[in-house]
């Protein structure tokens, strides 16, 4: 697999950002539930039945974990259960060295087993010993680093590309900011948008967060303007990758998670989300302790300005109250997505929603052309 070194550039939040990071209590349980799984398997079973402790783990979790979805460009290299490990902690942050014992080391085993032949997926168990050291050796000398064994700074920045480019991958396309999706109309699963970035600094965010070039400079605006109405808004999710979406739906179908938690009822099948566009973020802010996504964000002063301005910066809340029969999705308040300044002014003044809108320009075209 080739990636361009362009991707190389784009840079991770620092750890002063980091530490400003959130996760909502809701996720932080779902993903540390599942990393329990996979240590708590891998350490009870003999590391020789490799295929049967797979076996094992898509029966406990309910989750065809180990699934890989091959796509024409993009293929995922590291399991989406580790992937969003990754971003929501925010990156491999720490030095990672023989004895230590952590989330982070998972997260750095899970690299492993993608890139080192011998190192299984039976081998992440979150403590750092002899196997985990050698496979940190193989690594570097693969990407030509001082073969150390400890995971510092410079073994840390080419690993966190490698999280990064799986789940920001880069690919030439236009962005689809117009296309019409709902619970019936799919984007394709290899469809990934062009020009992802991670969203820079002045703009908090839970974790990793990825969106294209133009919803992420309008809503690097838009956070600006709240802040300077008074509001302290943060990003806790953007763009999702296919793979990352069906994770979420299947873990939210399982765990029958409270609508509260945005990912029951409210979440879209893969494919079906605004998400995987990269013109779509969920928003919470300082009245809710930066935790969400949560309904109780409608009648905070953060989300009721947002309802009242987010269509300057051309953004729109997709699912308000009192049309759920026409969006097929339950209310929710922070889930907006980017579809132009000229767009979002007309959709927001004719109170309409972003497929009625969608499906009114669509009718226009048509008989235009006709
Ligand atoms: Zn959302």
């Amino acid at each position: 697999m080739k990636y361009v070194p362009l991707l190389l550039l784009l840079v991770l939040p620092t750890p002063t950002h980091a530490s400003e990071m959130f996760i909502s209590p809701g996720e932080k349980t779902r993903i540390e539930e599942m990393v329990d799984k996979i240590i708590e398997i891998n350490t009870n079973t003999s590391s020789t039945s490799t295929n049967n402790n797979e076996a094992k783990l898509d029966e406990i979790t309910g989750l065809k974990i180990f699934e890989e979805i091959e796509t024409s460009t993009t293929t995922l290299t590291i399991q989406a259960p580790m992937i969003k490990l990754w971003q929501a902690s925010g990156g491999i942050r720490s030095t990672l060295k023989t004895g230590m014992k952590s989330n982070e080391v998972v997260i750095l085993q899970g690299l492993l087993s993608a890139y080192i032949p011998d190192f299984r997926n039976t081998f992440v168990s979150g403590y750092f010993g002899a196997k985990t050291r050698d496979a940190v050796k193989k690594f570097q000398k693969m990407y030509s680093l001082p073969e150390t064994g400890t995971v510092g700074a410079k073994t840390r920045e080419v690993m966190n590309s490698k999280y990064l480019m799986d789940l920001c991958p880069f690919k030439n396309t236009t962005p689809k900011f117009f296309e019409n999706l709902d619970r019936k109309t799919a984007v394709a699963i290899d469809y990934v948008p062009g020009e992802l970035m991670v969203l820079p600094k002045n703009i908090r965010t839970a974790g990793i967060v990825c969106l294209s070039k133009e919803p992420a400079d309008h809503l690097s605006e838009m956070v600006k303007a709240a802040k300077k109405a008074g509001h302290e808004l943060i990003i806790l999710s953007g763009y999702r990758r296919y793979e990352v979406q069906k994770l979420l739906k299947e873990w939210g179908v399982k765990n029958n998670i409270e609508v509260e938690e945005h990912e029951a009822i409210g979440l879209a099948e893969a494919g079906h989300s605004e998400h995987q566009l990269g013109s779509t973020v969920d928003i919470s802010g300082k009245s809710l302790s930066y935790i969400g996504p949560s309904t109780a964000f409608g009648k905070t002063p953060e989300g009721i300005w947002l309802q009242q301005n987010s269509y300057k910066y051309g953004f729109i809340m997709s699912y308000p109250k009192g049309k759920e029969n026409i969006t097929g999705y339950i209310y929710e308040p922070w889930h907006f997505r980017y579809i132009g300044k000229d767009s979002a002014e007309k959709i927001f003044t004719e109170n309409m929603t972003i497929q009625e809108y969608l499906n009114m320009t669509k009718k226009t075209t048509v008989q235009n052309e006709s």
